[in-house]
């Protein structure tokens, strides 16, 4: 099969998302360094202007769209953080967008969407019914589908963050990313091991309903049941015809971990507590991998991607509960 994402590709992406998404910061963390003898940095997209790295993907896919394509229009169907950077990319590039979501979409969200400039269709139960439209709007009216992450365009807009990880630190040892359709970490680690490819490239994803783990321990993509966690961000299949990102993460992922929802919870309240930032559990896979499975990271330069910041004060004080009475 021949390479889906190469190095050429995310260069190429980064010169169409450049002054779109942001060059986001880089940081040291002193008190995770101090705590595991390491240089532990954190790369911040939580400060995209969306709130969450899905923007690269999602302006490198749109940037690419013929200009009667971006007259025609864009849809999709997500109301987490693919959705709103699929409204904000498109606002930003001039293409018109509908962004398909259940009746069961609480109205917060569905404001937030058309505050980012989309239309937001409400249609059907269910997460399904809002794909049939948006299958629908692509067959009849010729909007274009943005997918969450199986598309090589999106994998390698993504992958810009690990060449501004390479930048900003040359002689990183390992980074760990969240893990659910591989479009995060099969982009950024085809871009730091084609840069370096003695970077150890760690995924991490929840203990329950971990799609591309277990597509991967079967050898093809299953389908997994899903389960309510903190990570939320992480659920969802990767595609029983999965075309790009299963192979991309078996070429590229050295090893991985899954984590309980007491490590995630514990590592969101390190970051509120100790960094003083708000970000959501699937963002804080990666401190709960090392805390909770004691990975030796001992005199490495260590990043962690803090990849978006979609957490309500419910669900931070549903992660404080968790610590405080475990038994419940
Ligand atoms: C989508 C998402 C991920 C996982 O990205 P994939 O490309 O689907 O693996 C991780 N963190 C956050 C905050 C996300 O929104």
């Amino acid at each position: 099969m021949s390479d889906p994402v190469t190095l050429h590709d995310i260069y190429l992406a980064r010169s169409r998302i450049a002054g779109q998404a942001a060059r986001t910061p880089l940081i040291l963390s002193q008190s995770l360094s101090a705590r595991f003898d390491a240089e532990i940095y954190l790369k911040l997209e939580t400060l995209q202007p969306s709130g969450a790295f899905k923007l690269r993907g999602a302006l490198n896919k749109i940037a690419s769209l013929a200009p009667e394509q971006l007259e025609r229009g864009v849809t999709t169907a997500s109301t987490g953080n693919h959705g709103r950077a699929v409204a904000w990319a498109s606002k930003r590039l001039g293409a018109r967008a509908i962004i398909c979501v259940s009746e069961l979409v609480p109205a917060n969200k569905i404001a937030a969407i058309e505050a980012l400039g989309a239309e937001a269709r409400v249609i059907g139960r269910s997460q399904d019914d809002a794909f049939v439209e948006a299958r629908r709007l692509v067959a009849e009216e010729g909007m274009a589908l943005i997918e969450p992450f199986d598309d090589p365009l999106i994998a390698a807009g993504q992958g810009t963050i690990g060449l501004e990880l390479m930048e900003d630190v040359p002689e990183l040892d390992r980074v760990l990313i969240g893990l659910s359709g591989g479009g995060l970490l099969g982009g950024i680690g085809r871009a730091v091991k084609g840069i370096n490819p003695k970077v150890h490239v760690t995924g991490v994803s929840m203990l329950e309903g971990a799609a591309m783990i277990e597509s991967l321990a079967a050898g093809k993509p299953v389908e997994v049941e899903e389960e309510a966690s903190l990570a939320d961000s992480l659920g969802g299949g990767i595609g029983l015809d999965n075309r790009c990102t299963f192979e991309l993460v078996r070429e590229v992922m050295d090893d991985h971990h899954q984590v309980s929802e007491a490590a995630i919870a514990r590592a969101m309240l390190h970051f509120f507590e100790h960094e003083k930032m708000l970000v959501e559990g699937a963002a804080a896979v990666g401190l709960a991998a090392i805390e909770e499975h004691g990975i030796d990271v001992r005199g490495e330069k260590v990043a962690l991607i803090i990849s978006g910041n979609g957490v309500d004060a419910e669900t931070l004080m549903r992660a404080k509960t968790l610590i405080d009475y475990p038994a419940r």
